[in-house]
Parts: structure tokens; sequence; C-alpha cells
């Protein structure tokens, strides 16, 4: 038999997926991949309702519809504080997840080197190795997630055609600071690096951070490629409607990429969201609120089962330090919390190139009702741990 692609050798299949696997299989309460278990605003389900008979069905504009573009300029103008050109500045791609990857064929050549912070989101690896690129990890070192500096320039020393910034950050909740933003926009500079922003989670922000878009510093509009999706900020990550925004230099070539991998995201969806870029200020403040509160109730019911963590400040997730349970793998300690526990978590170590293994991550967008249940289960972990044979074992 003829071989499979030498390129698939060197990654796995998603881990994050994976635990959604073993979790619906035990019937677990699934705080593994990230995604809402609450409904979109009806605004928006209302007019997916009258689409189904009014049309679009067929193909959109290759690079989005005009109507989503300029709507989506007008909302990310006002957000990001600079001026975009709809017709030359814009991309919608099928989710971050393809932003993300044409972003990276657009600009990479095989062996350029990319920076990725470590931990990072599972795809960001994958998307190097299928552009041909080769990664250069900089850590962020728990439990703060901060970087250092002499690591990141000794990165930038290596002269990177591009740097990967999750911000708000998947996996750690971590916001980075504007002097951060600024000690990294400088060496990109410096460099002539790109910038490959990931800011799906731009809206879902806690008090007192603020979310800061690398594209409006000074001078780095130009150099950035800002990716992001509309699945976190109108929980409809199954719709996979997501965006690139850069200069039009690069978006004539993204569009091409992108053109050539899906055609374009649903029509019928990119009619229908439009309603959510019409929703007012006040939505996105909400939305803020409600996360500032899940992420409080769900830490509140953490302190109670005695666990540790870094207090996330953005994003809807939580780095959870299990090594007062176990020295063996968080794979196995994931596998026997579904089992045992019946709460699914996404083991640390598919986020690390370093070798860490006592933390876990969960997810709190899902409903006070069902982050309640979790933290009841996970109220008895601590017993369970200590009866379970292996888990203590040294
Ligand atoms: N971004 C989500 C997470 O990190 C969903 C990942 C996925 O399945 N694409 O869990």
């Amino acid at each position: 038999m003829p071989e499979i692609s030498s390129r698939l050798s060197n990654f796995t299949e998603s881990v994050i997926r994976k635990m959604t696997r073993i979790s619906n299989k035990y019937g677990a309460i699934n705080l593994s991949q990230g995604f809402p278990d609450f409904d979109p605003p009806k605004e928006i389900t209302e007019a997916l309702k009258k689409i189904a008979d009014d049309g679009p069905h067929q193909y959109e504009v290759t690079w989005g519809s005009q109507k989503l573009r300029e709507a989506l300029a007008k909302k990310q103008r006002k957000y990001m504080g600079i001026d975009i050109d709809p017709d030359k500045e814009i991309v919608i791609t099928c989710g971050s997840t393809e932003a993300m990857m044409v972003s990276m064929m657009t600009v990479c050549n095989p062996k350029d080197k990319v920076i990725v912070f470590s931990p990072f989101y599972e795809n960001y690896g994958a998307d190097a190795i299928l552009s041909g690129a080769e990664p250069i990890y900089v850590p962020l070192k728990p439990p703060t997630f901060e970087f250092d500096k002499e690591e990141l320039i000794n990165a930038f020393k290596q002269k990177p055609k591009a740097i990967i910034l999750c911000n708000p950050s998947n996996p750690t909740g971590k916001v980075f600071s504007l002097e951060e933003l600024q000690f990294i926009s400088e060496l990109a500079k410096e460099y002539d690096t790109f910038v490959i922003t990931d800011e799906v989670y731009e809206h879902i922000v806690m008090k007192p951070y603020e979310h800061i878009y690398m594209s409006s510093l000074p001078g780095m509009f130009e150099r950035t490629i800002a990716c992001s999706s509309l699945s976190k900020t109108y929980a409809i990550t199954g719709w996979r409607i997501g965006y690139i925004i850069a200069p039009e230099h690069i978006i004539q070539n993204a569009k091409k990429v992108h053109d050539f991998l899906t055609v374009g995201a649903a029509a019928p969806l990119q009619a229908a969201v439009l309603e959510g870029l019409s929703l007012p200020d006040s939505y996105y403040e909400e939305l803020r609120e409600l996360y500032t509160r899940k992420r409080d109730l769900f830490l509140k019911g953490l302190d109670e089962a005695g666990l540790k963590y870094t207090k996330p400040e953005g994003a809807y997730y939580v780095m959870v330090d299990i090594s007062e349970f176990t020295n063996r793998s968080d794979n196995e300690f994931c596998e026997w919390l579904i089992k045992e526990v019946g709460v699914a978590a996404v083991p640390g170590s598919s986020f690390f190139k370093e070798d860490v293994n006592n933390l876990i991550r969960f997810h709190f967008a899902k409903k006070d009702e069902t982050l309640i249940e979790a933290i009841k289960r996970l109220k008895t972990l601590k017993e369970k741990a200590s009866k379970s044979q292996w888990l203590k074992e040294k």
C-alpha cells in the first residue's frame, strides 16, 4: 500500500476532542472542549429561521458577503480603534481555525521559523507543520504564565517569519498587558516579523483587565495578521465563522489561500450572524459580566473543593494544579476524573512543549446549573483520590 504523508507523523489527534469523546462515553460533565451549553442571542437564531425560507443558500463571495464584511469592519473599527476597509482588509473564514491556517500559509515558506508561546492552543503546532514552518517555543511559565524577556529576544534572534499570539490566551486565561504587548511589538519591528494573533476571546475579558489589540499599537497594523471569530462572542462555535483583518497586500494573498482551501464560509450563517453584529454595545458589556460571574462561581467551587489554580483574566479556561494528587500522567488523571468523579478536563501536557504534567484545563462556558453540578462532583475529588491506589503511588 502507498504510504500516508509524512507530514502527519508529527502530530496526533486533537486531545481536546478526544476528551470530549471519552466524556460523552461515560456521561461526564464536559468541561474539556470549550463551548457554551447555552443558546446564542435570540436575534441570531430568529434570523436563521427566516433564512431557511428566504435564502441565501448558494455560494457567497469567496472572501465573505459584502454585508458581513461591512458590519464587521464597523464593529471592529470601534473596538480595535483602527480604520478597516471591508473590501481590502478583511477575509471571512471557516472559523479562526481556518483563519490561522490561512495566515500561516500566506506568510510562511517551508523551513521559516515561527515563535509560539507554550502552553499553546494545540492547533498552532499542527498549523506550523502543515505550512512547513518550524516552531520556536517560548515558555509562559506557570503559575503566572509570564515570559522571560531574554528567552523571547533569543527566539527573535533566530529571525522568525512570524510570532503567534493568542490573546486572551487559551489555555492559560492570561490577558497580555500593554507593557508585554509593547515589548513583543518592538521586537517584531526590530526583527521584521509578522504577528499572527488569535483573538477569539476578544470580548471575554474579566474586569479590571482590558483586551488590547496588537494591530492598534503604533506601527503594528502593517505587520499584524489579526485572526478571530464570532464563535465565542455569540455562542455559535458550530457555525464556523471567523475572519482575518490585515493590510491589503496580505489580505489579497490570504483571499487566494482561503478560496482554494474552502471557497467560503456557509452563506446562510453569514447572513444570520449579521443580527449579532448589530447588537448594541451593552451586549458586549453584559458578556463580560456574564463570564466574570461564571468565572467567580467556578473558582469559588474550586476553592471549596480545595483545588489550586491560576486565576484567569480572560477567555473561559482555568488551569488547575493536580500535583498533590498524582505524579503520574495528567492523561491518566483526566481519564480517572471522567470515570470516577464525572467531570472532564483537558490534560495540560497537550498544550505544553515543555514537560509539564501537573496541570489540567477546565472551561467554564456553561450554564450556572452545569457549573454547580460540576463543583458538587469536584468536591468529592480529594476523598476519591485518597482512596485510589495508583494516584498516590510515587
Ligand atoms: N477552542 C476550544 C477549546 O480550546 C475548542 C477547540 C476545538 O475543538 N476546536 O477547547
